[in-house]
């Protein structure tokens, strides 16, 4: 088999890491109950209420969007609104789905320069109108780490639920890259969710090094009524659970979780560094997780691509370049050294 050159296009590039890989290997022995009632699913979900320190509600979906769109519909009924930055994976890159799973709810956008809903926005929509030809707000939305690269704090965090309780909004975590938003913020999960005011949190696994599936935890647990039946509804509900549930096993025991977000988050900050001394682009001034953004010319760009290079220039209006549990030093370095013969070429080109 070809071994395919690292890609930096999206942290979903990456295969599956040992542990993961270890953990589904462990669980192929014999026979277990389905759907869930299997002691893989049991240990998961245990470690889970470990890792978070409380006695949370825990479920699996085989993805982030099914996920997202699943936590909001259960905060929801049809008629109200939830409230999200204008950048936000689920308003940008779910199709619908939250509106759909939700029968109607309708996302209220707020416009944001970095990515993060800020509690002054939360207020401005939720006071917007109070009259019946509206939405009803019934729930924010955040992303931790945000689609632009950045963390929030717990304090910030804490600042957007005491927003959200301030007008009877609950508050959704889109975790789909929880676990580099731990790592940068060197704290543990529980003070950035539930100690903090998160009622709902989608903790993604697949950027995390597993194959597929995504945790949804509900702090409230009087939230997660009925939860299993929405789950079954929309197909998501795994037969075989027990391989979506001992990845997380091995992930949360062994803790890869943490060190492969730490790994990916370096990766990011040793791109940064880098590319920066590159002149002639622009790189994110700020790397929190583990995105990088380079803005350069469209010349610059193309050159790039020609040297094989794969990155998404519809988020954030630059490209993004995202790393892994596996990124390697040397491919960055490649990375590195072709943006800065692109750039050179493009610069040639042009006195020419
Ligand atoms: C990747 C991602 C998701 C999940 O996407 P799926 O492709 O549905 O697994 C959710 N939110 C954010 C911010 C993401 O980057």
């Amino acid at each position: 088999m070809t071994d395919f050159p690292q890609q930096f296009a999206s942290d979903n590039y990456s295969g599956i890491c040992p542990e993961a890989w270890a953990a589904m290997e462990a669980a192929n022995h014999g026979h277990v109950a389905a759907y869930g009632d299997d002691p893989w699913t049991a240990r998961a979900s245990d470690a889970f209420r470990h890792l978070f320190d409380t006695d949370c509600d825990v479920f699996f979906a085989f993805n982030g969007t099914a996920a997202n769109s699943l936590a909001l519909a259960s905060l929801c009924q049809s008629y109200h609104g939830v409230i999200c930055a204008e950048s936000a994976h689920v308003e940008t890159d779910e199709c619908g789905a939250p509106e759909f799973f939700s029968n109607g709810s309708k996302l209220l956008v707020a416009k944001s320069e970095d990515g993060k809903l800020s509690p002054a926005s939360i207020r401005d929509l939720a006071t917007k109108r109070q009259d019946i030809h509206y939405p009803k707000p019934r729930v924010a939305t955040i992303t931790q780490s945000t689609e632009t690269g950045l963390v929030y704090t717990p304090e910030e965090v804490q600042a957007v639920s005491t927003a959200c309780k301030g007008h009877g909004l609950k508050l959704h975590m889109d975790g789909a890259r929880f676990a580099n938003a731990c790592a940068s913020l060197g704290c543990s999960p529980a003070e950035v969710t539930w100690k903090s005011g998160v009622d709902v949190l989608c903790f993604g696994g697949t950027k995390n090094g597993m194959a597929v599936g995504e945790a949804i935890l509900f702090f409230d647990r009087a939230l997660a009524q009925d939860f299993d039946y929405r789950c079954k509804q929309a197909g998501q509900l795994a037969s075989k659970m027990r391989f979506l549930a001992a990845p997380w096993v091995g992930m949360i025991e062994s803790e890869a979780w943490l060190t492969n977000a730490a790994h990916a988050n370096d990766c990011a900050l040793y791109f940064a560094e880098h590319a920066r001394e590159i002149k002639g682009i622009e790189v994110s001034p700020v790397v929190e997780a583990n995105a990088v953004f380079v803005t350069a010319a469209e010349e610059v760009l193309a050159a790039l691509q020609e040297r094989g290079w794969k990155f998404y220039t519809f988020i954030g209006g630059a490209a993004r370049f995202m790393f892994s549990w596996d990124t390697k030093r040397e491919r960055i370095d490649q990375l590195c050294n072709d943006l800065r013969s692109a750039v050179a070429e493009t610069l040639t080109a042009a006195v020419r």
